[in-house]
């Protein structure tokens, strides 16, 4: 019925309860899951998650806030994993002018990286961008012009026109719990203008719980049903349109 697009399955605070976690989510109708790397380690974790549970697949990458600590040992690591079975998407890739714990330099040649292994496998990227939407935009736009392009713009936070030009660019569009929040009401207003065959559902967790978890840890993949609830109701669909529509966008952009 679901499928949560983004979750970090392989975090420690999950070590305790992931077997629980994974049950209740598919009781609570979320038939798959990504499980996305941050970091090398990660990423392999991710990949035998995806072996260990038929409803969860991986997504191989190096955030960009851990960019500046990757060894070259660790970006080969990403290039072998990007074909291993299992293997759905390039990411958790992108920019981030949020934190500062990469260099900004650093940060483009990876997602340049991430963007071309992307292009060469034929497997969408799934993008972090915070606090630099024309930069992002920018890279996307000229890796467009020389390839085709496959993605989606995760826990998306940005402007209507950058919504826009992301999509112009082929790409969709994925809400988390942020959408469920009191003052979001901006973020509302432009999830009501994507077009239905690019939007897409995500939980984040551990972090960003919907309401009325918002502040618990960990969130998990069984809330994605909260999010889901607003966006069926600011969008005015029915619960089982939005399952049916957004399952069916992920299967096809997945390939799952
Ligand atoms: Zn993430």
């Amino acid at each position: 019925m679901w499928i949560d697009t983004h979750t970090h399955l392989d975090d420690p605070q999950f070590d305790s309860r992931r077997d629980a976690i994974v049950s209740r989510a598919m009781q609570a109708g979320v038939d798959a899951m990504l499980a996305v790397g941050t970091t090398a380690g990660s990423s392999q974790t991710c990949v035998e998650l995806a072996r260990r549970f038929p409803a969860v697949y991986a997504a191989v990458g190096i955030q960009p806030n851990y960019t500046e600590q990757a060894e070259p040992d660790d970006w080969e690591c990403i290039v072998r994993l990007a074909v291993e079975d299992r293997v759905v998407a390039v990411g958790e890739t992108g920019l981030d002018r949020h934190w500062d714990y990469s260099s900004w330099t650093v940060q483009q040649d990876y997602f340049d990286r991430h963007i071309r292994l992307a292009q060469r496998h034929d497997l969408p990227l799934i993008i972090h961008m915070r606090d630099c939407e024309a930069e992002t935009v920018a890279m996307l736009e000229s890796a467009s012009g020389r390839h085709g392009l496959r993605g989606v713009m995760h826990s998306f936070t940005g402007s209507a026109a950058t919504a826009r030009h992301c999509i112009e660019l082929g790409l969709h569009l994925s809400f988390a719990g942020m959408l469920t929040y009191k003052k979001s009401e901006a973020l509302r207003a432009i999830a009501c203008q994507i077009p239905s065959e690019r939007l897409l559902l995500e939980t984040d967790c551990p972090y960003l719980s919907p309401h009325p978890h918002r502040g618990r840890r960990p969130n998990e993949p069984a809330w994605i049903v909260h999010t889901a609830s607003c966006l069926a109701e600011v969008r005015g669909v029915e619960l089982g349109t939005l399952a049916d529509q957004t399952s069916e966008n992920a299967r096809r952009l997945f390939r799952i």
